[in-house]
């Protein structure tokens, strides 16, 4: 059925002498945007898309949907939103270990971070926490780090797959603490959680977003964050970095981006209800509720986040090359 909103615009589509491009602009988003995030649902990338797309859901009066792609670290999620249609209606919410992080971890990669996607807008920073499981007989970091070394060779840490953020953490992690521990691969960091919980395996490096819950109900050990500074929302737990791995930091990075060709009005509409987003302050208070840290307008534009982008891939790919870790 045409809408008489699609009529209205279609007639001053006319009497503007607009083509049928800059019509479809106009009228943006005329159907329902489906937002895909590249690790399984309820587990940090999803949540974090799902709070700042219900907002701008709202604001645009279009619905969107999340739609999970978990899988290969990402990075099938991702190469899915890079080969969708330019045209708005298919957007990513991933972070830096899917866009930069992997380019040092696959020999190949079926996307092109940088020419590949529009950038539309940072959405949020996230600190990460070591988190053990109940039973590891260790009180705090310094013997976490000598169980682990002691144990080399039965200790397993969880991750959502190469390249995934909690892959970052726990690389950089075992590799300062100079050990080699068997890595068990999920979908996401939610079915890891759930696993972690059950005591399947021993620890992992996870966004604080994903394991505040089960830190507060006492169902998993928090041994440092990732952070230079404490976090408020965990003000006993160290810094890894002062608890016994100085120089230790991971931050992760959330953002939307379009398929390469998307019209820049598109992106423009988009940024511009992101921002107002993450400016509303119950969205805010949310997410500081969550240890995210909500970017400022000035970070949230797409050269803003076109620059971070660049900025991860030059900190990062060297410093994972660094690392050792080799190619698949
Ligand atoms: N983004 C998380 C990670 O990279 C996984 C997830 O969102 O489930 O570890």
């Amino acid at each position: 059925m045409i809408s008489r909103r699609l009529i209205a615009a279609a007639t001053a589509a006319v009497v503007l002498g607009l083509s049928g491009q800059a019509l479809a602009q106009a009228n943006y988003p005329a159907k329902t945007i489906t937002v895909v995030v590249p690790f399984a649902a309820g587990g940090p990338t999803d949540a974090l898309a799902r709070i700042l797309s219900a907002k701008m859901s709202e604001k645009l009066g279009q619905q969107i949907i999340v739609d999970n792609v978990g899988g290969a670290g990402g990075t099938i999620g991702v190469a899915k939103a890079a080969r969708a249609a330019p045209d708005g209606y298919t957007l990513a919410f991933t972070h830096m270990g899917t866009l930069a992080v992997n380019i040092a971890l696959y020999k190949s990669l079926p996307y092109d971070s940088v020419k590949d996607f529009e950038p539309i807008g940072l959405g949020g920073t996230n600190p990460m926490v070591l988190v053990a499981k109940k039973g590891l007989p260790v009180k705090d970091f310094k013997e976490f780090a000598a169980y682990v070394k002691a144990n080399e060779a039965k200790v397993q840490y969880g991750m959502a797959g190469i390249g995934a953020a909690s892959h970052l953490g726990g690389l950089m992690l075992n590799s300062m603490m100079k050990v080699n521990v068997l890595e068990i691969p999920y979908r996401g960091t939610a079915p890891a959680l759930n696993d972690l919980v059950a005591g399947q395996f021993d620890y992992m490096v996870d966004q604080a977003v994903n394991v505040l819950a089960q830190i507060k109900g006492g169902n998993i050990m928090a041994l440092g964050v990732s952070t230079k500074k404490r976090l408020d929302v965990l003000p006993d737990v160290p810094t890894i970095d002062e608890a016994g791995l100085p120089g230790y930091e991971v931050e992760i990075w959330n953002g939307f981006f379009a398929p390469k060709g998307t019209p820049k009005a598109i992106i423009d509409k988009l940024n511009a209800v992101l921002t107002e987003t993450l400016a509303d302050p119950a969205i805010s208070k949310r997410l500081a509720e969550l240890a995210v840290v909500v970017p400022g307008k000035a970070e949230s534009t797409p050269e803003a986040l076109a620059a971070t982008l660049k900025a991860s891939i030059d900190k990062w790919v060297p410093a994972v090359r660094a690392a050792g870790v080799k190619p698949e």
